[in-house]
């Protein structure tokens, strides 16, 4: 076991809670960034904000901004920066946010970092973010992305070829019967790679050019991964 995994171990274990301060995970759609959130949370306490998940539950509720999402995430294309900016502006409100936080999923664009950027810079944040970018090869992506089923009651999430539930098509821990998001579809798939490419590309590069930044393999257990970003955001705060 290496020694940032034992780390992650130990922080379960005591219940020991670094401060992280702001976390951004970056990476491609698939490299599974939303499963190491989570993880993230369990060791550090601070709460996943998930851009996709916020806009999937405005999609649900039917709200102004859902309406004006829903067709936009269906073809895989960005929703517009200011109404994505607004939204995650109400939430890093919320008091839970105080400590830190993980953000799965934002910034995507050069205009949503210069905007959070800002809005640090305004806060005058204790903690400069760290941003931590997944690596995964398109092709495993491609399996992971059309293999993803989700539980709609916990989210749990589940892959048909490489993590499938213990029956097929049913939640381990709801017995709820798992779906499909409608953009993980292998078409949709290549034009959300797309606008990676375009969009979000220079997003890393940002970042990486501010020094705060590291790249993860992301083709490794779970549990690996998760220490590899331990290990990357502990060098990155020293
Ligand atoms: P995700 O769950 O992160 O893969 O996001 C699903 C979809 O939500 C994306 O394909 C976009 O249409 C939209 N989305 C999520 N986050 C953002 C963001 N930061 N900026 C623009 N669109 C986003």
């Amino acid at each position: 076991m290496s020694s940032s995994t034992i780390a992650v171990e130990q922080g379960r274990e005591t219940g020991s809670k670094p401060q992280p301060g702001p976390i951004l995970l970056l990476g491609a759609p698939g490299v599974g960034k939303g499963t190491q959130a989570k993880e993230l949370v369990k060791l550090w306490g601070i709460p996943q904000i998930s851009t996709g998940d916020l806009l999937r539950a405005n999609v649900a509720r039917g709200t102004a901004l859902g309406r004006a999402a829903k067709e936009l995430m269906g073809r895989g294309e960005l929703v517009p920066d200011s109404l994505v900016n607004e939204m995650v502006a109400a939430r890093l409100k919320e008091p839970d946010a105080v400590n830190g936080y993980i953000l799965d999923g934002f910034p995507r664009t050069l205009g949503q970092a210069h905007w959070l950027d800002g809005r640090l810079a305004s806060e005058g944040q204790v903690l400069p973010v760290i941003a931590v970018s997944i690596q995964v090869d398109y092709n495993q992506l491609l399996r992971r992305i059309t293999g993803r089923r989700n539980c709609p009651v916990c989210a749990s999430i589940y892959n048909l070829f490489m993590n499938p539930p213990r029956r097929d098509g049913f939640c381990d821990v709801e017995s709820a019967a798992l779906v499909q998001r409608a953009d993980d579809t292998e078409q949709v798939f290549k034009e959300r790679m797309r606008a990676y490419a375009g969009l979000t590309a220079p997003v890393v590069d940002h970042y990486r050019a501010l020094g705060r930044f590291a790249e993860v393999d992301g083709d490794r257990p779970i549990a690996a991964i998760a220490a590899g970003i331990v290990t990357a955001v502990e060098r990155l705060r020293k």
